[in-house]
């Protein structure tokens, strides 16, 4: 039996406060007995309840949270649907089959995204015109020399701009280089996950807050809840790096803290200081740089803090201090707005694995598994959990080959050993990061 005594921690900050209240789904109670769990409605869980709906019609899928839908790493990242994964280091030939395997799995995901949004209406900003990759000292200017390469043997569409366009497209003149890459998409994760959760078919039952604390084994499988109990015939977990929690992958999948600010609504004048695009997302070509988006209702948006902090979000003291931080970041890029306050703050903790692998399949008999994108997980995420509920009902594709292809993962040590190594990992990451935090 597997047994979970941890809690599941949340706060308010973070994408859904900027959001008008939303009526949560009531917390599980009494007992159930399902043919289909999935546990965890993040990205990954909403696409794979939604598609195990669509394979199962007649039957009842049980969506299980611990928080309330959008206080997972969904609804906090910096809102990134890449359409294109970029690797670090220069482009390898023989790695070509690789890139475009992982290329595909976000593609799929982009899609499956898109329709859903379309479908539903979901008012979630979405907006598919690619995205922004930036340089500001020398190792990220280095980086754009690997980066370029791959995008034109990779055949992916983008254009190469210099400091005057990235100038006048982003209203920042920190960056020396950069190219914009024409797949993926922006959006608000928040409003993206709440349209998610509230546009599922009938058969798709969703409880919040509602912590799945103990799976006994045998057929059907038992869960145990605060509320109640469920007695399901198969059981997936979309449960990110806290699938530890339940006993699985402890030794190979952990969470990195990261953390950022968003400025308040920009005035007209501020707003046109902030270059021609009126909206935009930039990632660092440096793996520590910043991730900054200029948000469809005027906000500018700064993440650039990682960190080994137990898998757990920041308190309010830690994120006050981490505000220094955001705030020479966002300073060093538009000194033309240092007088506009930031308004909010949240941290988030991404999945994170040693080799940057993805985790998918079969955990044990009836028990699956599907998560852990190291920071890029918006897209992959929902593929992944598309592919996963296709799996689980024994089908096969070539979306399911591309999942069952991830590397398998590094082991990491057992505390405190991992504790050590996840905290040298992350800081490895800032190395030489420079001007691009
Ligand atoms: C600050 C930040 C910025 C990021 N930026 C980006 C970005 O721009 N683009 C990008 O692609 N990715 C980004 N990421 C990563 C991305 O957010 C994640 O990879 C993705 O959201 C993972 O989705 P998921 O559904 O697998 O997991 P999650 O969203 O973490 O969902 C897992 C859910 O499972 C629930 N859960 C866990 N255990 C249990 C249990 N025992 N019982 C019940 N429920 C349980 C949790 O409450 C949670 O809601 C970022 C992450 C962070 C933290």
């Amino acid at each position: 039996m597997y047994r979970n005594r941890n809690p599941f921690p949340t706060d308010q900050h973070g994408w859904a406060e900027l959001l008008p209240a939303r009526p949560a789904r009531p917390a599980l109670t009494g007992k159930h007995r399902v043919p289909w769990t999935v546990v965890g409605a993040g990205v990954t869980g909403l696409a794979c309840a939604r598609r195990l709906g669509e394979l199962h019609p007649d039957q009842t899928i049980l969506l299980l949270d611990a928080r309330l839908v959008g206080q997972g790493a969904s609804g906090r990242n910096s809102g990134f649907a890449v359409g294109i994964t970029h690797f670090d280091g220069p482009f390898d030939s023989g790695k070509a089959g690789e890139y475009r395997r992982i290329n595909r799995i976000n593609q799929a995901g982009i899609d499956a995204l898109r329709a859903q949004i379309t479908r539903h209406g979901i008012e979630c900003q979405w907006r598919e015109d690619g995205i922004h990759y930036a340089a500001a000292d020398h190792l990220a200017i280095q980086e754009r020399e690997n980066f370029l390469p791959y995008l034109e043997a990779m055949e992916i569409s983008h254009t190469p701009l210099d400091t005057e366009m990235l100038h006048s497209r982003l209203g920042t003149a920190l960056y020396r280089t950069g190219v914009h890459v024409h797949p993926g998409a922006l959006l608000h994760p928040a409003a993206l996950v709440h349209g998610l959760a509230d546009s599922l078919p009938g058969n798709i039952v969703l409880h919040e807050q509602s912590p799945v604390l103990a799976i006994n084994p045998g057929r059907p499988l038992s869960l145990e809840l605060p509320g109640g109990t469920v007695q399901t015939d198969k059981l997936l977990l979309a449960t990110n790096n806290e699938a530890a929690k339940l006993g699985f992958q402890r030794y190979a999948l952990t969470g990195s803290t990261l953390s950022g600010s968003f400025t308040r609504v920009l005035n007209d004048a501020e707003f046109a200081s902030m270059g021609s695009l009126g909206e935009w997302g930039i990632l660092s070509l440096h793996g520590g740089g910043a991730t900054v988006r200029l948000t469809a209702d005027r906000r500018i948006c700064i993440r650039n803090t990682a960190e080994y902090h137990g898998a757990a979000l920041l308190s309010d003291a830690q994120l006050a201090k981490r505000q220094a931080i955001h705030r020479s970041g966002f300073e060093a890029r538009f000194p033309q707005l240092a007088h506009v306050p930031f308004e909010f703050a949240w941290s988030g903790v991404e999945g994170i694995s040693r080799n940057s692998t993805n985790f998918f399949g079969r955990q044990q008999d009836n028990i699956y598994f599907a998560g852990g994108y190291n920071g890029s997980g918006v897209s992959k995420g929902t593929a992944f959990g598309l592919a996963l509920a296709e799996y689980a009902s024994d089908g096969q594709s070539p979306l399911i080959d591309d999942c069952l292809a991830s590397a398998p993962a590094a082991l990491i040590p057992p505390r405190p050993f991992l504790d050590l190594g996840a905290l040298m990992t992350v800081r490895a990451r800032f190395k030489g990061v420079g001007l691009d935090r």
